[in-house]
């Protein structure tokens, strides 16, 4: 089942074919890798699907439903959740409560949002900090409290923004077990990465960019190892 779709995304910075008559699906229940070099047009095709920017033309339907003049708020609501950019930590209150809080945003009752804050907190590692300010945490550690944030109530599909980047391995590891849990249980994802062993690992699928254009879809491998997608890289 297709959950999201785009027909012809467009977007124009002055003369600039950022993203160009782009066509993307996503099933539900993958993770779908989007790469290509930088300046390819990924952010903006993100920004797009998340409601951050209006598309020149084009369109975008989520869940059969055509989604493509929404805020990021409508599309929140409906389950379209971009992390690293809708998730954001409030410094002064502790782990736990930034769940909370979330939660609460997101029509928990209390109860419920302290339930499962307590149970993200464990499977994210984050259990000893839980009762400390989020401003004191680590880049790395507070980017699983927004992992936590996001899952408070699952969304449909979840669109990360190159979650590992500047993470320790350690906990990039932590992200990428949390991220095939949430797969292994049906969750959608649409990954932007440049860690190719990671997306090779986590992404059935995946889309490569160029220029603005879709130039390879599908399996992971075989895109990554295609003439264009290489060609495409060395020229950058
Ligand atoms: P990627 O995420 O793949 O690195 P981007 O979507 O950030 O690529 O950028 C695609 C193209 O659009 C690049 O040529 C970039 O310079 C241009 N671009 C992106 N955002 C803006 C903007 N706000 N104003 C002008 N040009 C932009």
């Amino acid at each position: 089942m297709t959950l999201l779709k785009t027909n012809g995304l467009s977007k124009h910075f002055g003369g600039v074919a950022a993203v160009d008559k782009v066509d993307i699906t996503v099933q539900a229940g993958e993770i779908l890798g989007l790469v290509g070099p930088n300046g390819s047009g990924k952010t903006t095709v993100l920004n797009m699907l998340s409601g951050f920017l209006a598309p020149d033309a084009g369109e975008i339907w989520f869940a059969d439903q055509n989604v493509t003049r929404m805020s990021t708020v409508q599309l929140a609501r409906r389950g379209l959740l971009r992390m690293f950019q809708m998730t954001r930590v409030f410094p002064r209150i502790s782990c736990f409560d930034n769940l909370l809080v979330a939660g609460m945003a997101m029509d928990l009752s209390e109860r419920e949002a302290a339930s499962r804050a307590a149970a993200l907190l464990e499977e994210l590692t984050l259990t000893h900090v839980q009762y400390l300010d989020a401003g004191s945490l680590s880049g790395g550690q507070r980017k699983l409290l927004e992992f936590g944030m996001c899952f408070i109530k699952p969304p449909r599909i979840a669109l990360l923004d190159e979650p590992f980047a500047a993470v320790h391995p350690v906990m990039r590891e932590t992200m990428a077990d949390f991220i095939r849990r949430r797969h292994a249980l049906g969750q959608t994802f649409v990954l932007v990465s440049h860690d190719m062993p990671i997306v090779v690992d986590l992404c059935q699928r995946a889309v490569c960019m160029n220029l603005g254009r879709v130039i390879a879809e599908g399996p992971t491998r075989a895109v990554l190892e295609s003439a264009p997608v290489i060609e495409a890289y060395l020229g950058n």
